[in-house]
């Protein structure tokens, strides 16, 4: 039997034995705190009549060991010091809304010996109220612990009337006044007093746009039903505070740990505002900080400082000889460097690759050179990685930052304009921006958009330079140059052939020389006149387009031109450039097509023998530079025969450009060459000055014996 058992047990003896509204307490004895018996239920104390004992552990099975030794402890201290004692009992511990029976116990005499009289009674409804919302507190409470957050409760009076073991936790360093009672202001002041939070608190960042950071006690029922504040604890911890209102004025303020989520947020920001592999700050937070300090200028302020862009000069043959890994290690390496050159609030930045960028702030335009020289210096060091020694070579383009200047766009454009002089003028050293190449620049965005207009509206000219035989004096050719003239202004072939090279304009432009220059060819042809071989300029990137192949066949066939009449000429560093296998393919199509292909500029390039075979080259081009100094004693006159032989060991013909002198004339022809073209003979001319200059020519011809 146990003691439920025993209950029901007993409650049916009550109905059975006592008149309604009796004392419903029945009674089991206890003698030896180890057995019981029960006593009949009709029975008073001073008549007892005794069933056989049965053993009291077995009566009080069922409840959780800990009530057990509990009861067994009251049973033993009434029976050896006599004192009563009461214990509410849970029937069912599982289940807070059960029954719950009262035991108590006190001590009797009987017939010389002491019992103790144990009586069980379902608790009165009052007490089980009381009894029920104490366990539901405790309950709650318990439950409460369990979540992660912090919890509190303050009355409105400020007083606190409820916290859970995450909020004290929360305010470990006051832990001593959290307790119920107490006035949130006191536990604020205290907080800041004992510095429970973080001295210089970093407010929310614009992932948690929720918060205000406001203080504590700004917030109000009528500022709105719920506020929320973002605190950084002492210990490192993120705390965000939500404090709402219950409809009965309570305050709840949860206190939820966001560590996590900073940490993740922080180390996101990390990752946007720093460049992960030198752990410098990139492009963006670079631009973004210079654009803060210059905003942040007075204008009466002198400072002035100088951005400086640099690029580690042949950093991908390193990254090809040793891989990518010691290249890696070559750009923290000098990012390590780089900083501990500068002082430590300049702005240091990768802005990728093996570029970086610098900002110096507070430094004199005239103090500038000695500054940048001494870090120069300073990144140039021998270095050792993985025991290879490596000599950095650091190109750096420099610009004085007036503190009117605040366009950061175009500072960032001259840097890069400085540095691209740097490297032009063979790397390894510092320049200075020169106003000059933004002149250059700004000339070079004007050009390139009226270029195109002046490409689409037939408004590029051509004109011709005769070529004559050196032998005979006949005329031989004419080679087609580009013009444009632009509002009166004559700009340069070489300026505005670059410009379009470089803006994929050279295909229209190219194409339009060719169709004028076959055109004109063609209608000389009409009036009986022999126009001789048209030696047409073409760019390297022509040469590269498929386009260009299957174009220049079609114009050919259409204006019905002879293709050996075209000679195509190409220049030295053509056969020179990467894509070489396309460019050649391409040129053999055109010369088996029965183009002829002229080397122009032969000898300032690299061109070898083999280059000149493999090309198929019909015509060898001597450049105006060995002509033009061939009456000097320089060593020329060798060279320009020696141009001469090998062209003709290689059947090549060969045409010397830039002929200004009758000497000129006379060495040339004396060294073999075959045709010349230059201002002795003709300036470029326009199409009709170029066909007077013919018929002149022819005539001119029949007069006088050029021959020597
Ligand atoms: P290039 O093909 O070497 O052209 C010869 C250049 O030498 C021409 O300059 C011509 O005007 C100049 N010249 C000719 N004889 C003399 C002389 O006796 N003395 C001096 N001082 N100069 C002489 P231009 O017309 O300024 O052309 C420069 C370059 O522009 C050309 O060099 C050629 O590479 C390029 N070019 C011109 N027209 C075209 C074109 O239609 N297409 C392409 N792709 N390039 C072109
Ligand atoms: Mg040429
Ligand atoms: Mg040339």
């Amino acid at each position: 039997m146990n003691i439920i058992t025993l209950h029901h047990h007993l409650l049916h003896a009550s109905q059975n034995h006592f008149a309604e509204n009796e004392h419903p307490g029945l009674l089991a004895i206890t003698r030896d705190g180890k057995s019981f018996r029960i006593l009949d239920g009709t029975t008073r104390d001073g008549d007892l009549e005794e069933t056989p004992a049965v053993g009291l552990d077995d009566l009080l099975s069922g409840p959780d060991p800990d009530i057990l030794r509990e009861v067994h402890r009251l049973i033993h201290r009434c029976l050896s010091s006599g004192q009563s004692w009461s214990y509410v009992m849970e029937l069912d511990a599982g289940d807070i809304f059960q029954d719950d029976i009262r035991l108590t116990g006190r001590l009797v005499h009987k017939n010389g010996e002491s019992l103790m009289l144990l009586s069980i009674s379902v608790l009165d409804a009052g007490a089980r109220q009381t009894l029920r919302l104490r366990r539901l507190k405790t309950a709650f409470s318990e439950m409460l612990d369990t979540v992660p957050h912090g919890m509190a409760v303050f009355d409105h009076e400020g007083r606190l009337v409820y916290f859970n073991r995450q909020y004290a936790a929360t305010y470990d360093r006051i832990a001593d006044i959290i307790c119920i009672g107490q006035q949130l202001e006191r536990i604020e002041k205290e907080a800041c007093h004992r510095g429970q939070f973080a001295a210089s608190p970093r407010h929310d960042s614009a992932a948690l746009p929720d918060s205000d950071n406001t203080e504590a006690d700004s917030a109000s029922p009528e500022n709105g039903p719920t506020r929320t504040s973002t605190r950084r604890l002492h210990d490192g911890r993120w705390i965000r505070f939500h404090r709402t209102w219950t409809p009965n004025r309570f305050m709840v303020i949860s206190a939820v740990d966001i560590t996590d989520l900073k940490t993740a947020e922080e180390r996101l920001e990390l990752q946007a505002r720093y460049d992960s592999l030198t752990g410098l700050l990139n492009r963006g937070a670079f631009l973004e900080r210079l654009m803060k300090l210059k905003a942040a200028r007075r204008r009466d302020d002198i400072a002035e400082g100088c951005l400086i862009l640099m690029d580690l000069d042949h950093f991908k043959a390193v990254n090809d000889t040793h891989g990518h890994q010691f290249g890696d290690r070559y750009l923290q390496h000098m990012a390590l460097r780089l900083r501990e050159s500068v002082r430590c609030n300049d702005l240091v930045a990768r802005l990728g690759g093996d570029e970086f960028i610098v900002y110096m702030d507070n430094i004199p335009e005239a103090d500038q050179p000695q500054v940048i020289d001494k870090l120069h210096a300073a990144l140039r060091q021998p270095m050792r990685i993985d025991g290879v020694e490596i000599r950095p070579g650091v190109s750096m383009g420099v610009v004085a930052v007036r503190k009117s200047e605040l366009d950061i766009d175009r500072i960032m454009g001259r840097a890069d304009a400085a540095l691209y002089l740097a490297k032009r003028e063979g790397r390894d050293r510092w320049r200075n921006f020169d106003p000059e190449l933004e002149r250059r620049n700004a000339r070079r965005r004007i050009l390139l958009d009226d270029l195109g207009k002046a490409v689409a509206e037939d408004r590029i000219t051509l004109a011709f330079q005769p070529q004559v035989c050196l032998s005979t004096g006949e005329h031989v050719g004419f080679e087609v140059l580009a013009r444009w003239n632009r509002d009166g202004e004559n700009v340069p072939p070489i300026e505005f052939i670059t410009l379009a090279e470089k803006n994929g304009l050279i295909m229209d432009l190219g194409m339009h020389v060719m169709d004028r220059a076959l055109r004109w060819h063609a209608g000389l042809s009409e009036t009986g006149m022999n126009g001789g071989r048209l030696a047409v300029n073409v760019s390297v990137v022509q040469l590269k387009n498929e386009r260009f192949v299957q174009e220049t066949m079609k114009l050919i066939r259409h204006h019905a031109i002879a293709p050996e009449v075209v000679e195509l000429e190409i220049t030295e560093t053509a056969i020179m450039e990467r894509d070489v296998r396309l460019i050649e393919r391409h040129v053999r199509q055109l010369a088996e097509f029965g183009c002829r292909i002229a080397l122009d500029d032969f000898g300032t390039g690299n061109a070898t023998l083999s280059h000149l075979q493999r090309f198929s080259v019909h015509t060898l081009k001597i450049d105006r530079s060995f002509v033009s100094q061939l009456e000097e004693e320089n060593g020329n006159i060798a060279i320009v025969r020696a141009i001469i032989g090998l062209a003709h060991n290689l059947e090549m013909e060969v045409v010397a450009e830039g002929v200004e002198t009758e000497t000129q004339r006379q060495l040339l022809h004396a060294f073999g060459c075959d045709n010349a073209q230059g201002w002795l003979y003709a300036r470029p001319l326009s199409m009709l000055d170029a066909q007077m200059w013919l018929r002149e020519h022819r005539e001119r011809c029949k007069r006088v014996d050029y021959v020597i």
